[in-house]
């Protein structure tokens, strides 16, 4: 795997029962790369980045995720439960339904992963998750219940609980889709942050206005294929397949413009 590059997929496959999901999926991100995958709902879109971090096996493909390597191809040793573990702590997970702890307060629930999988001292994990919760902005919240959150709030958890696991990527699947629209707004602008900060990410997306902002590449996907892949304003503004054309067409060109940042 080249030097720059911190995700690799190869021929990726993957079926549920006689139903094929993904049909040979190959992609690449670089360190520090953002890449939005868009499509209809069942394209295979969650499949895909469950497949990243291992949470879906694969029937059979190649995965690297910075120099680590799951090799599902015929033939080789299927790996163990505890390489899946080591595997997947290198990235983190946000979906759309938060999953926090109700039990535990806003700081237990950043502080959890660090101090039972990372055997963190507690102190350490607490000042980290202080800091982490600073960043997303809910640093007067530590003490809160998840319950008393908006879903805004609480999603900014759960990204502040996936990077107190220093994830080297974070992957997002549809991450605002369940929120409330005026709450959509607070989550972008955290992910903005990180891709600011050279996170490499992979975002399941309906936000087309903020996956042509902040993504390098988009990849269309329709049933279990890549069918169109490219600079997020070509994607986005000048698709070239016909399928990407009708899909985009479903969102609104107007609202899309309004949401796009101003150009410089
Ligand atoms: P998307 O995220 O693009 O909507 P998914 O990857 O969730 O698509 O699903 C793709 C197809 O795979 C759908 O037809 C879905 O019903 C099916 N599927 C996903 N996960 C499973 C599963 N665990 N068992 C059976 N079928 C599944
Ligand atoms: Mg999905």
């Amino acid at each position: 795997m080249a030097k720059d590059t911190m995700i690799e997929l190869i021929d990726v496959r993957k079926s549920f029962g006689e139903l094929k999901v993904l049909k040979g999926i190959s992609l690449r991100v670089p360190r520090g790369g953002v890449v939005a995958l868009i499509g209809p709902s069942g394209s295979g879109k969650s499949t895909l980045l469950r497949c990243i971090n291992v949470l879906t096996k694969p029937d059979s493909g190649v995965i690297d995720v910075g120099g680590r390597t799951m090799d599902f191809t015929a033939g080789h040793r299927l790996p163990r439960d505890r390489e899946i573990s080591a595997f997947r702590a290198r990235t983190g997970m946000v979906f759309q339904s938060f999953n926090l702890f109700p039990h535990m307060s806003v700081i237990r629930n950043v502080m959890e992963g660090p101090v039972t999988v990372l055997r963190r001292p507690e102190e350490e994990a607490r000042r980290e998750a202080l800091e982490l919760l600073g960043k997303v902005g809910l640093h007067d919240k530590a003490e809160s219940y998840p319950e008393r959150l908006s879903g805004g709030q609480k999603q900014r958890v759960a990204i502040a609980r996936a990077l107190a696991m220093k994830p080297e990527v974070m992957l997002f699947d549809e991450a605002t889709s369940a929120l409330d629209p005026e709450l959509v707004g607070e989550v972008l602008a955290v992910v903005r942050q990180l891709a600011s900060e050279g996170m490499t990410m992979v975002l399941v997306t309906h936000e087309m206005a903020f996956a042509r902002e902040v993504a390098d590449t988009v990849i269309f996907m329709r049933d279990g294929y890549v069918v169109e892949e490219g600079a997020a304003r070509q994607v986005i503004d000048a698709p070239r397949e016909a399928a990407t054309r009708a899909f985009l067409s479903h969102f609104h060109q107007n609202g899309l413009a309004a949401a796009a940042p101003p150009q410089a």
